[in-house]
């Protein structure tokens, strides 16, 4: 009998299933499980390690770009030590995380969490234009008295970036004195509707039209911007959503070597049975992919 039970496998969970050096990774992943804003139904503070799990199960080959995933050089960081009640230190420590990526030039992936921790990128990454493709505009200036909440999330990135640098892809739900707002200031927008009537081709060419001066980009993916079919487990969810396939095939189009980093958060995984986290880590693989191929 071996004196060490052979059978025991205490190693964590790593995003895909590997973990490359991180002196020679290309993408750095980490998680940030915080959903202290959460207005509706909380537990997205559980995304980051259900779609970890969720990516090490599944296959890894994406037929759009020809990459397999696992080719791909990406360190997982982990978990982000969030303050729970503490949303400004927490933005404060996702911004540090994403500033210390930067600084050894990888590219930041970020799972959420709350929408909310998208702010941290937006103070790390400067003259960047924030894609931010979700259900909600998330431009109230405060949300229940709270200018920190995730439903106030790109009004905050708007103030770090300027209005020019931001652009709402997927909106449906929303209220008049916002849609106002959004109007008077001139904000880019696209409803799902417009998305769901245009398809990938015209939805692609009018981002890219909108992107054609931008330095930097930087994609955030709410992931209620599809629809609850496909998306149950999220946080606040929203009828006559995108499909995976129309935003993945969007984000091909668009994707090139100026995008900078990306997030995909709200992926609440105690609300379904475990597809959306699935889900999500399929989208994952295939935003890396293509932003490898971009860079090529
Ligand atoms: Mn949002
Ligand atoms: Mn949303």
């Amino acid at each position: 009998m071996p004196d060490t039970p052979f059978y025991l496998d205490s190693q964590p969970v790593y995003f895909g299933g590997f973990k490359r050096e991180y002196a020679d990774a290309d993408f750095a992943l980490f998680g940030v499980p915080f959903d202290c804003t959460s207005s509706y139904r909380p537990g997205s503070r559980f995304g980051p390690d259900a779609i970890r799990e969720a990516s090490a199960n599944i296959e890894t080959w994406s037929w759009r770009t020809g990459i397999d995933f696992e080719d791909l050089k990406v360190h997982d960081l982990g978990n982000v030590a969030v303050v729970y009640g503490d949303a400004a230190e927490t933005i404060r420590r996702v911004a540090d995380t994403i500033e210390d990526i930067n600084s050894t030039r990888k590219v930041p992936v970020m799972l959420g969490g709350e929408h909310l921790v998208t702010l941290g990128s937006a103070k790390a990454i400067k003259d960047c234009t924030f894609v931010s493709f979700d259900a909600h505009f998330d431009l109230r200036d405060e949300y229940l008295s709270n200018k920190l909440s995730h439903a106030c999330v790109m009004r905050r990135v708007m103030e770090e970036e300027g209005k020019e640098r931001i652009i709402l892809c997927g909106v449906r739900a929303t209220f008049g004195e916002e849609v106002r707002w959004v109007k008077e200031n001139g904000i880019r927008y696209m409803t799902s509707r417009d998305l769901l009537r245009e398809g990938a081709g015209s939805s692609s060419l009018w981002l890219k039209e909108r992107l054609k001066n931008a330095e930097k980009i930087y994609i955030s993916i709410d992931m209620d911007v599809i629809d609850p079919a496909y998306a149950p487990g999220v946080g606040n969810p929203e009828p006559e959503g995108i499909s995976p396939t129309l935003l993945l095939d969007i984000l091909g189009e668009v994707i090139d070597g100026r995008v900078v980093g990306f997030d995909l958060v709200e992926v609440a995984p105690h609300y379904d049975n475990g597809r959306t986290a699935i889900l999500a880590s399929k989208m994952i693989f295939e935003i890396c992919t293509m932003i490898k191929q971009a860079r090529h």
